[in-house]
């Protein structure tokens, strides 16, 4: 086995039907890893899944709301089932905003911005860690954000759950340590993707975001590396 070789190992991503989960299921499988992903639209999952299969990819996918905390429990019941108990991969990818001035957002905001940006990576790596441990070589990453470091104008809950993250990465790298997990997060800038298309659109937004940024320029989804 090379050292840039993933053949043999088995990875889940959360949301891989577009954007940054998208390039990085392509990227684990053009190495060789057998790749499980989800999302909430089946026509656009089996689509990609298509597409995978016809460059010869081993990917594989479920319909799941990473939000619902039974839904993501069959997934790993499922991803238990494919890999048979062994995981050596997990992204936890899944996450969106709603941009809203801090004194407008409602409870139902918050409650959904939560289980889906931090809650549900939480939950993931919880549901995920028997499986992680048993492969013998476990990595967790998550897709954090510059929005966990700086203040950026993608609305303050989605902050929250991103700070939150960058701490949950520190606790987990030196809990599973001990069972051979690696645990580390990315933290993007604007990255172009469905998820921010509309904001990029916005020519004084995109102009601050250049404006801070050494490339002066935005990423594509490919360049989010994962190690
Ligand atoms: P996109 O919105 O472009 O893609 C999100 C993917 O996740 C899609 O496949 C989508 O499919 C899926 N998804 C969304 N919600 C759910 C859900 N509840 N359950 C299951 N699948 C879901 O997002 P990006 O690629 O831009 O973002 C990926 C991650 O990167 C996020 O955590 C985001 O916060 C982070 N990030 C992005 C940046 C950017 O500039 N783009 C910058 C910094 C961080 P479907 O909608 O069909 O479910």
């Amino acid at each position: 086995n090379s050292r840039w070789s993933l053949a043999g190992m088995t990875a889940l991503v959360t949301g891989g039907t577009r954007g940054i989960g998208y390039a990085v299921v392509e990227e684990l499988a053009e190495l060789g890893a057998a790749v499980h992903t989800c999302s909430r639209n089946e026509a656009e999952l089996n689509q990609r899944l298509q597409e995978w299969s016809s460059k010869g990819f081993s990917v594989t996918g479920s319909v799941c709301d990473i939000s619902s905390r039974p839904q993501r429990e069959q997934l790993m019941e499922k991803v238990s089932l494919i890999f048979s108990g062994k995981l050596n991969i997990l992204i936890n990818n899944v996450g969106t905003y709603i941009l809203k001035p801090t004194t407008e957002y409602t409870t139902d905001d918050y409650s959904f911005l939560m289980a889906t940006n931090l809650e549900s990576c939480f939950h993931m790596s919880q549901l995920a860690h028997p499986l992680l441990k048993t492969s013998g070589v476990g990595s967790i990453v998550f897709i954090s954000s510059v929005a966990s470091l700086i203040h950026v104008y993608v609305g303050s809950i989605y902050s929250v759950a991103k700070g939150a993250i960058n701490q949950l990465t520190k606790n987990l790298a030196c809990e599973w340590a001990k069972d051979n997990i690696r645990t580390n997060c990315v933290a993007p800038s604007a990255t172009k993707t469905s998820l921010v298309e509309d904001l990029l659109a916005n020519k004084e937004f995109l102009d601050g975001v250049v404006s801070r940024t050494p490339l002066k320029r935005t990423a594509e989804a490919n360049e989010i590396h994962l190690w």
